[in-house]
């Protein structure tokens, strides 16, 4: 085994083979651009090295850089993660010739797979069924029209380079195949700076079912199939193992192909051989075609170490550094059932727009595993994908594994970037997929109400409202002050949307909220009560907002009552008490010219000072209080009026 080896990558992914080598007691070396110089990775790794600049290309994509890290620490071999080089036959010949293991296949085994066409050849050659279509060097368009007649439509054009579904299009017609083969052609000339394409025959209701392998360079074995048919934009959502409605016959057949794909090419480590299933036609041993494999981990590994209780990153060490395989096919079973959701910064009900943000508040539930790469006050950036998490649980059967799925997404809790968490959790409750019902359309045919923002009720209003007040901590009666009254009236946005809520104090720990038409009886000793009934919220608190974490996560941003105040001040020119509270100290006399920003007087309410400054430029006209009076909300404190001309 190593002592010592190098990642190169971030995120997840980087801490996930961290976990394994801490356990198997192999030093660790991290490699980071600047943006991530306090990432999770960088904290968790014995050593860790800077590369470069927050882009890829300045940092994780510089093999010669990281290359040298390993050299340089004393690293045996680089592990690459998925992404960034991890296919990247050239980095693999760079790191061998330095004297380094690679921990994965071989470049020639990457390069065999590298392209979907010479791939689909090559499978076909070694007896593995592939999806009916033209793979051919001919690139005229004629040609490629005539090809697609020949297989018949709908037909899918794919960019032989292709990845990540960039470069695909699906043609209904032949009437609109010529604009669908420069719209492919033009997308993988900029993403992959080749512009070749294969033309495939489109599954009307496909099924996506991969087959985790794993070679030692010349034997394979399979760890049975996944199923990633949840998918958006041809990106996986929600992984399984095994596949729902899996037969043995037809496991038995995709896992012998499986392996024989991997021991055509002498594949060493992880990598999973990808299959498209016809799902109208059911699951029949003779009803899957390959499509490509991934020469490398891949992201979704964890639902196969669930059901086979197999580390994937150790089994990865140890044939790197020359073990043999460590298990037999016979010695290979499934227990049980498990899912995995993707957890990002993106805004489902904005089309899946990626966001940004600083996570001021992250927490996973107990009983499900997080792999992640961030910690509470790390920054989601631009620069790299938002995945923030990715929750795999693991139970005896389908059915209780989903219900654990489900709970353990409304027991996650992220507040600072918007995230397609409330997405996940419906589409962990959506019936088709509950029953098993699955396809790669089954997402988009539900879009409407799985996208669809989580509305909060009155009651996640009214508590939202005690968090903003500081009614949701510290002791029995607290907040209610002597000098304060016995209500409050606290303003909320989420949006464009104002939100107004009235709570009264009935006594230490017990409100009434007044919210629209609705109003709620709150009690707090240890949880919530709400009208009586236990509720399962938690209020969070960030800068500026407060968020209730009840199934969804639901965040109000909190106005600042010195600027809604010095707001109303500006129309009507009195500046008033934002709160109730004590005069500190005041400022200005009557005739005092002052410019905007100006300090007029400080408050002390809620045990803070407040400054209270001048809503814009103009005169004090009058000084309606001195240092030293209590006032209550909304008292006039300054009036002002506008500066005279000249
Ligand atoms: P990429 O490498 O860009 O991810 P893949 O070849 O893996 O592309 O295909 C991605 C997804 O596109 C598949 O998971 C499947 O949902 C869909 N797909 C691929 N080939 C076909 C096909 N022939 N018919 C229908 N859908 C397909």
């Amino acid at each position: 085994m190593f002592t010592k080896i190098l990642i190169a990558n971030r995120g997840e992914i980087a801490c996930r083979v961290i976990d394994t080598c801490r356990r198997l007691g192999v030093r660790t070396v991290a490699v980071h651009s600047d943006a991530d110089a306090r990432a999770r990775h960088v904290e968790m790794a014995d050593q860790a090295v800077g590369l470069g600049g927050a882009a890829p290309a300045d940092s994780y994509l510089r093999g010669d850089a990281i290359i040298a890290a390993a050299l340089k620490t004393g690293a045996q071999a680089i592990h690459p993660g998925y992404g960034f080089l991890s296919e990247n036959p050239d980095f693999v010949d760079a790191v061998e010739a330095a004297g380094l293991v690679f921990i994965g296949p071989s470049a020639k085994a990457i390069r065999a797979m590298g392209l979907k066409d010479a791939a689909k050849d090559l499978m076909a050659k070694a007896g593995v069924p592939v999806v009916p279509g033209y793979q051919g060097a001919d690139q005229d368009a004629v040609h490629l029209a005539r090809e697609a007649d020949k297989i018949g439509y709908p037909v899918l054009i794919k960019a032989v380079a292709g990845g990540g579904g960039k470069g695909m299009r699906k043609v209904e017609a032949a009437d609109g195949f010529a604009d669908a083969l420069d719209a492919a052609r033009s997308e993988a000339a900029k993403a992959f700076g080749n512009d070749h394409v294969l033309i495939e025959k489109w599954i009307t209701t496909p099924r996506h079912i991969e087959v985790q392998v794993f070679g030692d360079g010349t034997r394979a074995v399979h760890l049975f199939e996944r199923d990633c048919s949840l998918q958006r934009r041809h990106q996986k959502v929600i992984e399984e193992a095994p596949a729902p409605g899996m037969t043995e016959d037809m496991r038995a057949a995709m896992g012998a192909a499986g392996v024989r794909a991997a021991e055509a090419i002498g594949y060493a480590g992880a990598g999973t051989v990808e299959f498209i299933v016809d799902g109208a036609d059911g699951l029949r041993p003779d009803g899957f075609w390959f499509m490509e494999m991934n020469t490398r981990l891949q992201v979704e590994h964890p639902v196969t170490e669930a059901i086979t209780g197999v580390d994937l990153v150790e089994w990865q060490l140890r044939v790197a550094s020359g073990e043999a395989l460590p298990a037999r096919q016979e010695d290979l079973s499934i227990t049980g059932h498990a899912f995995e959701a993707r957890l990002y910064a993106e805004d489902a009900a904005a089309g899946f727009l990626p966001a940004t943000g600083t996570l001021t508040h992250l927490r996973f539930p107990e009983g499900a595993r997080a792999d992640t790469g961030v910690r509470p006050g790390d920054v989601i950036s631009p620069w790299y994908d938002p995945m923030i998490a990715k929750v795999i649980v693991h139970g005896p059967t389908r059915a209780t594994a989903l219900l654990q799925l489900e709970r353990a997404l409304a027991g996650t809790q992220v507040a600072g970037t918007v995230t397609n968490l409330s997405f996940l959790r419906k589409l962990s409750r959506q019936a088709d997929f509950v029953r098993g019902d699955v396809d790669t359309g089954l997402i988009d045919r539900d879009m409407v109400t799985l996208s669809a923002a989580p509305v909060p009720c009155t009651k996640a209003r009214s508590l939202a409202a005690l968090g903003a007040l500081g009614l949701n901590r510290g002791q029995t009666g607290e907040g209610v002050h002597l000098w304060a009254p016995l209500g409050w009236t606290q303003k909320l946005t989420r949006g464009d949307e104002e939100i107004t809520v009235r709570v009264e104090a009935l006594g230490p720990g017990h409100f009434r909220s007044y919210v629209g038409e609705a109003s709620h009886e709150i009690t707090r000793d240890g949880g919530w009560r709400v009208d009586g009934e236990p509720v399962p919220a938690e209020i969070g608190h960030g800068p500026g907002a407060v968020h209730v974490f009840w199934g969804n996560v639901y965040s109000f941003d909190v106005p600042d009552p010195l600027a809604v105040a010095a707001a109303g001040g500006a129309a009507s020119g009195v500046v008033e008490a934002p709160m109730p509270g004590l005069v500190k100290a005041v400022f200005v006399e009557a005739g005092a010219e002052v410019a905007a920003g100006a300090r007029l007087a400080i408050l002390e309410a809620m045990k803070m000072e407040h400054t209270l400054s001048a809503p814009r430029d103009g005169v004090v006209a009058e000084v309606l209080v001195a240092a030293g009076a209590q006032v209550e909300a909304g008292a006039a404190l300054v009036r002002m009026e506008e500066a005279a001309e000249g």
